[in-house]
């Protein structure tokens, strides 16, 4: 992966092999269900792959002035660690705080950051936009927005509503449907239903 030129399938074929997205019946964090499950701990955990992907991410911003690579905790730890060794900068993370996302240990940002924010799945994008007002509360600009998996197939920067001059890109798209419960048609085939965070069927 780490020769090859990432291409959005190849980066899904990736993905598949290690596991990252799976097929299944699967209850999300928003409450709805899914056939299909991302989880890219399961490739970040591979440092090669890490650095493919954060230097793949780094080369669609290769235009944009950087000065920091932000994502909120966890998913966007490592990938901001890798988009910012790409870039030659460096990164840092937003953790939860009363349902708000925010700068803690120590990390300072000024009115002179250009803040790079990415994640590595966008299902709604409410942790980047509570990243992004983290950064904007901090006088600095949000320059773009860089993501793995775009699950709003391409819908990213519509979703998010930064506005024309940030910039979203996404190393693949996918087109996941999520239902309510009670619309679920995989609760209706009978299919056993799995919180993934204990990966294990709740019934
Ligand atoms: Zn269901």
């Amino acid at each position: 992966m780490t020769r090859k030129r990432l291409t959005p399938e190849s980066v899904l074929a990736r993905l598949r092999e290690v596991g990252a997205i799976a097929d299944g019946h699967f209850h999300l964090t928003s409450g709805k269900h899914s056939p299909v499950f991302v989880q890219c701990s399961k490739v970040l955990q591979f440092p090669e792959d890490a650095t493919a992907i954060g230097a793949a991410l780094a080369r669609r911003f290769r235009d944009v002035e950087v000065s920091l690579v932000a994502g909120p905790a966890m998913g966007g730890v490592i990938l901001a660690h890798e988009v910012a060794r790409a870039l030659g900068v460096r990164s840092a993370f937003t953790e939860k705080q009363n349902g708000a996302q925010v700068f803690r240990r120590g990390f300072r940002l000024g009115p002179e950051d250009r803040v790079l924010l990415v994640e590595d799945v966008l299902t709604t994008g409410g942790s980047v936009l509570r990243s992004a007002a983290a950064v904007k509360a901090a006088g600095a600009a949000v320059v773009g927005v860089g993501l793995i998996i775009d699950r709003t197939a391409g819908k990213a920067a519509e979703c998010l509503g930064l506005g024309p001059d940030v910039p979203v890109h996404a190393l693949a798209f996918l087109d996941a449907p999520a239902y309510l419960p009670e619309h679920c048609p995989l609760c209706r085939e009978g299919r056993p239903l799995v919180r993934p965070k204990e990966q294990e069927p709740v019934g």
